[in-house]
């Protein structure tokens, strides 16, 4: 069935949010293609009829990047793994494909991501189009993984690029923020299935940011939690178990697992939600409360599968800002992070995290040729103050921070050209590959210039 203006009948909900709420779109015209073929029809049709066009994932940004204007190409039906080169350790997903469902399905065939964020409900080309990335500074990021794309341009045509066939468009689309082409389905170059340790301690915070290039160094996947006003941090050590026997290497007993899903369902989702809510009601409680909350996270060890043990459920819904600084310069920037937000006595009701990341080419990844310390700084929705982002924005800005993609920040064309040394090299690729600027939305157009 099409519409008078020649476009397949509309195939989804009409109303769009992001997961936290703080951007929806109402009324939009939504398709919801299933096949790469018929993506490539509704971009023809879309195109022929001049209409604005946004691809939407999963909504996990904390943006309005993704915010659609005219129509909506909602890729939740575009799911499910195409292919898989055993012996080349490589698998080909449609681009809708949520991370836990292509983490499961790679699994079942013995293969693994290297490395993965801590949420899995995000599509993989939604994923890969904000450069979106875990832990570990031998690691890159989603998008530094992917090895070919099968891309839908504006006028529906259907073209394949990697590093070697088409590079350059290979490159801009990587991390290509849905506006140089729609992405249909993705190679990912992955590793044998694996096991991950992982070791959670309380340690003190001093000695810990002292040290925080060596202990990023010296793990394979490290990761750092802290909450304003206290004097010690959470952290969470991920080894690979690659070469060990698997039964050196099994997850814990059924018992062991039963007893860490409790401690996860209640000590690090039921308490922290029940703790935000009670801090609404009595704001002279919350430094208790922010003590209680970390002596919850007490200290642990378990092994499981690497993407079980990459990923954790995020029950509570925050709006978060996340900045990519130079390695070198992640202790000085995490200490002036520090100062602003005990100087506001902010309360963000939950806690900042410390990742990092290695260099990658991807144009337009916040990691472009560097290593990378990435800061996250999360607010709980009830006590939303933008001051608080705003005043940390300096910061990151004074250290050569670059904004991740899917965060929360105010920064517009002129200061984020100067970050990125094939800024120009993108916007060439993608007044190529779109020159109407179908593809585009207001959001996109501020970032870009355009
Ligand atoms: C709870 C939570 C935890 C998170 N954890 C992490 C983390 O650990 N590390 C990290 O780096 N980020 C993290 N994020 C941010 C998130 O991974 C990114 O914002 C990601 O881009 C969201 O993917 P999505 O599928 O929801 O895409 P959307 O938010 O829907 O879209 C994001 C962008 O991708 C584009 N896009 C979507 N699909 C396609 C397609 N098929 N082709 C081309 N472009 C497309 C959209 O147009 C838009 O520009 C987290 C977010 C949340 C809410």
């Amino acid at each position: 069935m099409t519409a008078e203006d020649g476009l397949p009948s509309e195939t989804g909900p009409a109303t769009w949010s992001t997961w936290d709420r703080s951007g929806t779109a109402e009324d939009v015209r939504t398709l919801r293609p299933q096949t790469v073929e018929q993506l490539s029809e509704a971009m023809a049709a879309a195109a022929a009829a001049g209409l604005s066009t946004r691809v939407t994932g999963a909504g996990h940004s904390f943006n309005l990047l993704a915010q659609p204007q005219e129509l909506r190409l909602d890729t939740s039906e575009l799911v499910g793994l195409q292919e898989v080169d055993r012996q080349g350790r490589r698998a080909t997903l449609l681009g809708g494909t949520p991370l836990i469902q292509a983490a499961r399905e790679l699994d079942a065939c013995g293969l693994a991501f290297s490395n993965l964020p801590d949420t899995l409900h995000q599509s993989i080309a939604g994923a890969i189009s904000t450069a979106t990335h875990g832990t570990g500074a031998g690691f890159q990021s989603l998008s530094g993984q992917v090895v070919a794309l099968t891309l839908v341009l504006a006028s529906g045509e259907i073209v394949e690029c990697s590093l070697t066939q088409r590079p350059e468009l290979f490159q801009a689309t990587r991390a290509g923020l849905g506006v140089v082409g729609v992405i249909a389905a993705v190679t990912v170059q992955c590793e044998d299935s694996f096991r991950l340790h992982s070791a959670e301690f309380n340690e003190s915070l001093e000695p810990l940011i002292a040290g925080l290039g060596e202990r990023m160094a010296s793990a394979d996947h490290f990761e750092l939690y802290w909450n304003p006003g206290s004097d010690s941090a959470h952290t969470h050590i991920m080894s690979r178990l690659h070469r060990l026997p698997s039964e050196w290497s099994a997850p814990g007993s059924r018992m062991a697992q039963g007893v860490r899903r409790s401690d996860d369902a209640v000590l690090r989702r039921a308490l922290p939600a029940a703790l935000n809510r009670l801090a609404g009601a009595a704001p002279r409680a919350i430094p208790g409360l922010r003590r209680l909350d970390s002596l919850s996270l007490s200290s642990r060890r378990y092994t499981d599968l690497s993407y079980k043990v990459f990923a954790s459920s995020r029950p509570v819904k925050f709006l978060q800002t996340e900045w990519a600084v130079p390695l070198e310069q992640l202790p000085e920037t995490f200490r002036e992070v520090q100062k602003v937000l005990e100087r506001e006595q902010a309360d963000l009701g939950l806690p900042l995290s410390v990742r990092c990341s290695a260099p990658e080419e991807t144009w337009l990844s916040p990691a472009h040729a560097r290593y990378t310390g990435w800061i996250t700084v999360r607010q709980f929705w009830r006590r939303w103050r933008p001051e608080t982002f705003e005043a940390l924005e300096e910061v990151f800005l004074a250290h050569d921070g670059r904004p991740h993609w899917g965060g929360r920040h105010n920064l517009q064309a002129e200061q984020l050209r100067p970050m990125y040394a094939h800024w120009d090299d993108f916007l060439a690729v993608r007044e190529q590959a779109d020159p109407r600027g179908l593809l585009l939305n207001d959001t996109a157009r501020g970032l870009l210039g355009l």
